[in-house]
C-alpha cells in the first residue's frame, strides 16, 4: 500500500498528516515548534519530524507517494519560498534542503503556501468539498487566503495570490512583520486577539485563554473580538467583493474564535458586499481544524500521482 505526506511548517507549531490513496487519514502529528530562529533551524526540527513519519509508513509497509511542505509565505512556481514574513525566512529553498536533510528520500518533495494546501484540504475533505468556489481564510500570527475558482487551485503568475493578509485596511494601523502599515494581518491577525505581539510559544496557550475568558463574557475581551472580527469582516468583504466565492472559509486559530467573531464579520459582509442582497457569500469556520494545511499536503500528493498507473 501507499501513502501521502502532508506537512504544516507554522510560526508555532509542526504538523504532519500521512493518508492512504483514498484520502483516510493514517496518522496525525502536531508539535509544538520554533523554527523562526533560522532556516537550518528549522528545517532540522521538520527533517527529524518528517524522518519518523516516514519510518513508521515503513514500518507498516507503505510506500510513501510524495511530501508536500506548507508554509506561511510567498512560495514561488520552484518551490523556493521567497518571503516568509512571521518567520523572518527569505529565499530558501527548504524542499532541497529538506531533501539533503532525509538523504534523498526517493519520493518528490513539493512546498506550497499553507493558505493554498488549507484551501486544496477543504476542496477535498471539508464541509464544503465539491464546492467550485471557495476561499480559505487562515488566522494564525499572519492571515492568508487560498483562493479556488472554477474547481482550480488560482495561483497567480509566480504563485503569490491570496496574500490579503497585507492588504492594507486602514492607513494608520498597527505595524506589520512585512514592513508595512496596516495591513489586514496587523489587525486581524493572532496579535491583533492577543493585543500583543506574541512569542510563537505563547500562541496557543494564549488564544485558549482567550476563548476561556470569551465563554466567560468577559466584557474587554468580547470587546476585544468584536473589533477583530469587524476588521476581519472588511478583509472578507473584500474577496467577496473581488472573487464571489460561494463560500468563505476560516480555518487555522479563527476556528476556536469562530463564536465571537463571525457576528461582527456577518454584519460587516452584509454591509460591504454589493452581492448580498443577490445571493451574497456565506462565512463559515472550517471544520478540519488545526492541521488542515498539513492534510491539504496530502491532497496535492494525491493530485499528482494517477493512482490509476500505480502497481499493485
Ligand atoms: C503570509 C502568507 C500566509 C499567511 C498565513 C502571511 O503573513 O504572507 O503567505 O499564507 O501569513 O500564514
Ligand atoms: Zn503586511
Amino acid at each position: 500500500p501507499y501513502a501521502a505526506i502532508g506537512v504544516e511548517i507554522n510560526v508555532d507549531t509542526v504538523s504532519a498528516v500521512a493518508t492512504d490513496l483514498a484520502g483516510e487519514r493514517l496518522l496525525t502529528w502536531r508539535r509544538s515548534f520554533s523554527g523562526g530562529d533560522s532556516v537550518n533551524q528549522g528545517v532540522a526540527g521538520v527533517g527529524a519530524i518528517i524522518r519518523r513519519v516516514v519510518s513508521r509508513m515503513a514500518k507498516e509497509e507503505r510506500q510513501v507517494l510524495g511530501l508536500a511542505v506548507a508554509v506561511p509565505g510567498l512560495i514561488d512556481v520552484q518551490g523556493t519560498v521567497r518571503i516568509a514574513p512571521n518567520l523572518g525566512w527569505h529565499d530558501a529553498d527548504i524542499g532541497g534542503d529538506l531533501a539533503k536533510a532525509l538523504r534523498d528520500p526517493g519520493f518528490p518533495i513539493q512546498v506550497d503556501n499553507d493558505a493554498n494546501l488549507g484551501a486544496l484540504a477543504e476542496q477535498r475533505f471539508g464541509a464544503h468539498a465539491g464546492a467550485s468556489d471557495l476561499v480559505y481564510l487562515t488566522g494564525e500570527l499572519g492571515v492568508g487566503a487560498g483562493i479556488i475558482l472554477d474547481g482550480r487551485l488560482r495561483r497567480g503568475g509566480r504563485g503569490y495570490s491570496g496574500e490579503i493578509g497585507h492588504v492594507q485596511v486602514d492607513p494608520e494601523g498597527p505595524a506589520c512583520h512585512c514592513g508595512r502599515r496596516g495591513c489586514l494581518e496587523a489587525m486581524a491577525g493572532i496579535g491583533a486577539v492577543l493585543r500583543r505581539d506574541p512569542s510563537p510559544a505563547e500562541i496557543q496557550v494564549e488564544v485558549e485563554e482567550v476563548v476561556r475568558l470569551a465563554r466567560a463574557g468577559d466584557a474587554e475581551t468580547v470587546g476585544n473580538l468584536g473589533a477583530v472580527g469587524r476588521s476581519l469582516g472588511v478583509g472578507v468583504s473584500i474577496l467577496a467583493n473581488l472573487l464571489n466565492p460561494e463560500v468563505v472559509i476560516l480555518g487555522g486559530y479563527y476556528v476556536p474564535l469562530a463564536p465571537w467573531l463571525l457576528p461582527a464579520v456577518h454584519e460587516e459582509v452584509a454591509a460591504r458586499v454589493i452581492a448580498s442582497e443577490a445571493g451574497g457569500v456565506q462565512v463559515v469556520a472550517s471544520t478540519l481544524g488545526y492541521d488542515a494545511a498539513a492534510l491539504g499536503g496530502a491532497a496535492r500528493v494525491l493530485d499528482s500521482v494517477d493512482s490509476g498507473r500505480l502497481p499493485g
